[in-house]
């Protein structure tokens, strides 16, 4: 049988399908192009990660298509409904990218806290007088430690993020439609490890008494945080999005920014992909990645793995 992983799949990943007996095509296929490669040439096994789209019309032109795989999480990408209507398998790896996705969380608050986005893009510009400059400007940084993360959406990313938070000695408040309680278990280098007990708030307090805020809820119809929520948070407050562009607000973030309500923000996902607004490019106070919470050699290595054990348990 025939795989295509059209974004991409680590090693570990192609090693148990080749070994099973499957065959791996890597070549990336543009969309348009999608249903015709699939069809001549037999491919049974669809892997993809978030830059392909898996619509009705491809899966209704690949009548010899028997599994889609999402390596990562989010099903945005691919019509999950349709493609199981026509007794297709859909695959994903839920687990696989958590700890990278929280991490990545941390990447942006350290940024924020200590404007290190911001000197990155300036320190280059004007020799030893903009260094002094930004000495000074950058003097009002702040630690973590002792601080209040705002959880919203409280599942496998959100819960690892407060883990990390509760490592470094924050404090966490979280909200979520469907935890109410939640124990955490911190474990440390040394194997030493401590059991947190923490219970759901509403998302008012979240906004109202988080020094900073991180989003980890699936893609949403509509904003959950706009205009009237940022006015809801802290003066100085810094937000973190690496869930999906579509559930905050640009428009109503730049002006917080621009306004000074906000401190800082962290994006890896945006509203309009691949181009993120000028706007939010070029803001002094955003730091910016292009959508690679997953995009570590382990969780990439985690998800091959994943995907590939599905794939053998559901197509041998
Ligand atoms: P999850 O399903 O484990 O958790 C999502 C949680 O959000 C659930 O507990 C759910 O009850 C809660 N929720 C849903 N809507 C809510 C709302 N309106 N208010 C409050 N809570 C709400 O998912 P996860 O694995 O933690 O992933 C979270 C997000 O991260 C997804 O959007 C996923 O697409 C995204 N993600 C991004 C990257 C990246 O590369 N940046 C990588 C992986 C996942």
């Amino acid at each position: 049988m025939k795989i295509l992983a059209n974004d991409g799949l680590a090693n570990e990943g192609i090693s148990l399908l080749e070994k099973a007996g499957f065959e791996v095509n890597l070549t990336h296929v543009a969309q348009e192009q999608l249903a015709n490669f699939i069809n001549k040439n037999g491919i049974s096994g669809l892997l993809v990660r978030s830059a392909t789209e898996v619509d009705k019309k491809t899966i209704n032109a690949c009548p010899g298509l028997k599994l889609i795989g999402r390596g990562g999480v989010g099903m945005d990408n691919i019509d999950v409904k349709h493609a199981e209507s026509k007794g297709i398998h859909v695959i994903n790896t839920p687990e696989a990218s958590s700890e990278s996705v929280a991490e990545l969380v941390f990447g942006h608050l350290f940024n924020g806290v200590r404007f290190l986005h911001d000197s990155n893009r300036n320190m280059p510009l004007d020799g030893d007088s903009m260094f002094k400059q930004l000495k000074k400007s950058y003097a009002g940084g702040v630690e973590l430690r002792g601080k209040t993360l705002g959880i919203v959406g409280f599942g496998k990313i959100g819960q690892a993020t407060a883990k990390m938070a509760l490592a470094l000695g924050m404090k966490v408040l979280f909200t979520d439609h469907h935890t109410d309680k939640v124990t955490l278990n911190v474990s440390f280098y040394d194997g030493q490890s401590i059991n947190f007990n923490l219970e759901a708030v509403d998302l008012d307090v979240v906004l109202k008494q988080s020094d900073f805020v991180s989003i980890h809820v699936p893609a949403q119809e509509k904003y959950i945080i706009g205009k009237k929520e940022l006015a809801k948070m802290k003066h100085g407050t810094g937000i973190i999005n690496t869930s999906r562009g579509g559930v905050l607000d640009e428009v109503a973030l730049v002006d917080a920014l621009d306004n000074g309500h906000l401190s800082f923000a962290g994006l890896d996902v945006y509203e309009s992909e691949p181009k993120p607004e000028i706007k939010i490019l070029m803001n002094p106070k955003i730091s910016l990645s292009p959508h690679i919470g997953a995009s570590t050699v382990e969780a990439q290595q985690r998800i091959s793995v994943e995907l590939a054990q599905q794939v053998i348990k559901l197509l041998k």
